[in-house]
């Protein structure tokens, strides 16, 4: 039986007017373009053009108390995640048969392993994540945890990403966007109700934080890019915001092949490149097989992370990020190893769904069965980053049977579909029709958190900001810059 998803009221009165959305979003467009929440076009792709970013006209209608329930817990999951990051004996259980079917883990395991054996050279660690969440409409224990009928459960957790977490510009730019609509619409008195954003403020103090720790006035701060950087205003937005926030802070990028040609360690391990030393690594690439051409740029991250300049991330938090490491945490009783209080333990808990490993025994088994039977209620996650990797529905059956005898079947995971409440709106997109469709959306919010510590001591644990990616709700993912999703805030009710 289908079941009815619960839908979130409009932020206004919807449709508006034709007359009035034309000029709306004509305007909205231009402002958009005008202040940067823009990306280079893939499909017509010039380094000298921009295109606005697809964005929701209105702001979504957001739970006001889940909102801020969901910014409170970022600070014990940036405890959590840094004590995992930590835990050798943790990661290396948790991603042991992955690992062999994996190449690209494998590769990023080995790179741990060589500087574990050699010793860590720089034990301070900056953590920059973002945890994402969706709403749960349907509720496995109803009237227990929440009212029977309810508009929603509570949250649950999509991932938690620890390397290239995105968006610090284009979040707090989307609720920049939707305060001119807003004004234009002459609803001054609905401003109130968007929450104060400040994430790329947040994430840059946290790399200017361990610049300082870093203790090397002249030395910059290294952002690691890909060979071609479509999401260019939002790294470019956290360059200007480190120039704006200290003047004097050096701030390069280069590629790894970059790295792989020119970048070699000092007398003291220290990183150098052209004529620059480095402070810190802030990593916008690494995240993917394609990011490596060659075994050249794999060396290139193992110098990096042999030197002695504090990485964002380091390997360990890399690998604590992975779906394999965010699976072996479900398992009953993993939180409780790393999270003293009960109370701690028990709100993350809480925003877990069912997450499944595909090993060769008999929990493997079972969810290979599970997913053979109700393929809908889930979704099949390889050990990627970035989007568009997943399998959904029934083509979960396919995969599952292709690889249930083989070994490969290790390096994916299993996790229970959320069904998050819809919205109804507008997304505004390049090349889209004047008069903008009206459809039902979808939600996705990201919480930032800043945490910097070694493998005895958190030094800093912040939760920095937002952002919202919005969807049509008939769209697996909704990567905005794979064309599905668009930015979008929320709007407190
Ligand atoms: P990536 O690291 O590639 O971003 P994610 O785990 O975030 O991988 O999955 C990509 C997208 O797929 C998410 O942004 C979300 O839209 C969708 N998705 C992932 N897991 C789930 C889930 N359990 N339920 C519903 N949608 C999901
Ligand atoms: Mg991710
Ligand atoms: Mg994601």
């Amino acid at each position: 039986m289908a079941v009815e998803i619960p839908r979130l009221p409009c932020t206004l009165p919807l449709p508006l007017s034709e007359d009035v959305l034309v000029e709306l979003v004509d305007k909205t467009k231009d402002w958009a373009l005008m202040h940067g929440a823009a990306m280079r076009s893939k499909s017509n792709f010039s380094k000298d053009s921009l295109n606005f970013a697809p964005f929701v006209l209105l702001p979504s209608a957001f739970p006001r108390k889940e909102f801020y329930k969901a910014v409170e817990l970022q600070q014990i999951l940036n405890e959590l995640m840094h004590r995992v990051a930590h835990n050798r004996e943790f990661l290396t259980k948790s991603l042991k048969e992955t690992i062999q079917v994996d190449e690209f883990t494998g590769n990023l395991f080995k790179i741990y392993e060589t500087v574990q054996d050699e010793g860590v050279i720089q034990p301070i660690s900056l953590g920059l994540l973002r945890s994402d969440i969706m709403l749960e409409t349907v509720c496995p224990t109803p009237g227990k945890n929440c009212p029977p009928n309810a508009l929603y459960c509570c949250w649950k957790q999509v991932e938690i990403n620890t390397i290239a977490s995105g968006f610090g510009w284009l979040g707090p730019a989307s609720a920049l966007i939707q305060r001119f609509v807003l004004q234009e619409l002459d609803h001054h008195e609905m401003l109130a109700n968007l929450p104060e954003n400040n994430a790329l403020e947040g994430l840059c103090s946290g790399m200017l934080e361990a610049w300082k720790i870093y203790g090397d006035a002249k030395a910059a701060i290294l952002f690691i890019i890909e060979d071609v950087t479509y999401n260019i205003c939002d790294q470019r937005f956290h360059e200007f915001e480190l120039r704006r926030l200290n003047p004097y802070v050096k701030v390069i990028r280069r590629t790894l092949t970059d790295m792989a040609e020119r970048a070699k360690l000092g007398p003291d391990n220290e990183l150098l490149i052209d004529d620059y030393v480095v402070s810190v690594v802030y990593f916008r690439a690494g995240y993917e097989p394609g990011h490596y051409h060659s075994q050249r740029e794999w060396d290139a991250r193992l110098l990096i992370e042999r030197s002695q300049a504090i990485k964002s991330p380091s390997i360990h938090y890399h690998l604590a990020g992975s779906k394999k490491v965010q699976q072996a945490l479900a398992r009953p009783g993993a939180v409780e190893m790393f999270l003293g209080e009960a109370s701690k333990i028990e709100a993350v808990k809480e925003i877990f769904t069912g997450l499944y490993s595909l090993d060769f025994d008999e929990f493997g088994d079972q969810a290979i069965q599970m997913a053979l039977d109700a393929p809908e209620r889930f979704v099949l996650k390889p050990q990627r980053e970035g989007g568009g990797n997943n399998i959904y529905g029934k083509e979960i059956r396919d995969a599952i049977l292709k690889m249930k005898d083989s070994r490969e079947r290790t390096a994916w995971i299993l996790m229970e579909r959320i069904n998050p409440p819809i919205s109804t709106g507008y997304i505004v997109r390049p090349g889209g029709p004047k008069i903008p469709e009206l459809v039902d959306l979808v939600s996705e919010l990201g919480i930032f958190g800043v945490v910097i510590g070694d493998s005895t001591k958190i030094f800093s644990n912040r939760q920095v900001g937002h952002m919202l990616r919005t969807k049509i709700s008939t769209a697996n993912e909704g990567g905005v810059a794979a064309g599905l999703g668009a930015l979008d805030s929320p709007y407190l009710i």
